[in-house]
């Protein structure tokens, strides 16, 4: 690491360390935030960090195919809605901007697609939107970005967010004595450089909320994940999709089932290391929860959809046949290529199965394109 690479790390932990002495214990929802997200030294903050010469790499980066699937699916979206003469794609967490740049090439199969389609893209970091704005400045529709998505315009929409909801900060609970107790950070106590984890106060009845029901009574060590942020875009979605038509598909990595257990990962350099080491200078996420996700947009009165895995959706969108048409055009070892990136995106062994998504629409439209609906369990 280099030097300058290094300071902005030894800012976040040496803030955090003076929170924790100030205010005491953080939750980790507060740790991730800081981590992810402080405006100088956050991971996502201050550099570009997709890619393969980078920390981690997502779908769209693998492969164009991804995006151009997602971006059909969208124009699907947006003729089920009538083929309104304008209308908003909403992307949450663009990231380098490859994927939207894949749906705007793939949209000019739909005839006045492209004409209708106003872009917002909603991002929280000052360098990736610098890199997005390169990524889309030959884009022929109109491009706009929003800090928050409640700040998008309104009208009809599709909205899609890859890996976002992953990076959303979580907390965590343990169950202790027959007791729901916050997990917390805080310092080791004989060596203020290092955090730790620690039992912090008892959950309060709201947060017992985020908590499935068949799980409030688990066994003493039991863990689970609070996802407060997933709530949150819920709600905003339920909102906006009560005013004005949309559709919604987020896509991640997560089960299907709510699950208990630690989730929380770190990838620097594409390796896992531990979260709670130099915050900053990894990725930060943990697992979606789409069943609990899922229901949470039924109470809120979406249409829900899926889940499903990565791998049956991009088949049913016709990956192979995309793959097919893009092989005629390349030598051999393009055709290998686009081969192994087919796969990487949709066998079990790689991201097919771990990956999931699901959908919501604004109740009374037709269903979501290429997802069933969502039977609630139990
Ligand atoms: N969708 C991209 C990037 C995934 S990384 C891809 O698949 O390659 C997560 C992205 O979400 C980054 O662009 C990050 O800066 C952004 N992000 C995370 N939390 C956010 C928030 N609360 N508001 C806006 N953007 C956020």
């Amino acid at each position: 690491m280099s030097d300058d690479e290094f300071r902005p790390a030894q800012m976040i932990s040496e803030r955090l360390a003076e929170r924790i002495r100030t205010e005491g214990s953080l939750s980790v929802a507060a740790f991730m935030a800081e981590a992810l997200f402080h405006p100088m030294a956050g991971f996502y903050a201050t550099k570009d960090p997709l890619g393969a010469a980078n920390d981690f790499i997502t779908a769209p980066e693998i492969s164009q195919m991804f995006g151009e699937l997602l971006g059909l699916w969208a124009a699907e979206c947006w003729m089920q809605m009538g083929a309104p003469s304008r209308f908003e794609l909403i992307e949450l967490g663009p990231g380098t901007g490859r994927m939207m740049s894949d749906m705007l090439r793939a949209g000019r199969a739909a005839p006045g697609f492209l004409d209708a389609v106003h872009v917002t893209l909603i991002e929280a970091s000052p360098a990736l939107k610098m890199v997005q704005g390169q990524t889309l400045a030959s884009a022929s529709v109109p491009i706009n970005w929003a800090k928050d998505f409640d700040k998008a315009p309104s009208g009809p929409a599709v909205v899609i967010g890859n890996e976002f909801l992953d990076c959303l900060p979580i907390r965590q609970a343990i169950r202790h004595k027959g007791q729901w107790r916050e997990r917390v950070v805080t310092l080791h106590p004989e060596d203020e450089a290092r955090f730790v984890y620690g039992l912090g106060p008892v959950l309060g009845e709201a947060d017992m909320a985020f908590i499935a029901p068949g799980l409030r009574e688990a066994d003493d060590g039991t863990l689970v994940e609070l996802r407060p942020g997933d709530q949150q875009q819920i709600d905003q979605l339920a909102a906006r999709f009560d005013r004005d038509p949309g559709y919604a598909l987020f896509v991640d990595y997560g089960s299907a089932k709510p699950e208990t257990g630690d989730t929380l990962q770190a990838i620097r350099a594409h390796q896992k290391v531990d979260p709670l080491d130099a915050p900053g200078t990894a990725d930060l996420t943990a697992w979606v929860d789409f069943d609990r996700l899922l229901r949470l947009g039924v109470d809120a009165g979406l249409s829900a959809f899926g889940p499903m895995t990565q791998g049956d959706f991009l088949t049913e969108l016709g990956i192979e046949q995309r793959a097919a048409v893009l092989s005629r055009s390349v030598d051999e070892a393009g055709q290998a290529k686009l081969k192994r990136q087919m796969h990487r995106l949709v066998s079990p062994e790689d991201m097919g199965t771990l990956f999931k998504l699901a959908a919501f629409s604004s109740e009374g439209l037709p269903p979501a394109p290429g997802i069933a609906p969502f039977k609630r369990s139990r």
